[in-house]
């Protein structure tokens, strides 16, 4: 896997803080914060007798650059989910 460019991180950073997320970590106050470079993809099921992942919700990753402590932004809302893409719960398809 390539390493985002610094110009595709900076993109998500401005998503961010357009959006309002400038509040310090929640576990140890820290204000500075790192994008880790990737998506973390967790697995939906919608019912835990499942057998199979039913949905992915893709999210960007911000870590506390201090304690460590990750938060998850998921893509819909940053306007960053290819439309091809499996949409998070409650973000139904534009009619
Ligand atoms: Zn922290």
């Amino acid at each position: 896997m390539d390493a985002w460019t610094e110009e595709f991180r900076a993109d998500i950073v401005k998503r961010l803080q357009e959006r309002g997320v400038n509040r310090p970590c929640g576990r140890c106050g820290s204000e500075k914060f790192t994008l880790v470079d990737g998506y973390a993809v967790f697995g939906l099921v919608l019912q835990l007798e499942s057998e199979h992942v039913e949905r992915l919700l893709p999210s960007a990753c911000i870590a506390c650059s201090r304690c460590g402590h990750v938060t998850f932004h998921t893509l819909a809302p940053l306007g960053l989910l290819p439309e091809n893409q499996p949409l998070p719960p409650g973000n139904n398809p534009p009619a």
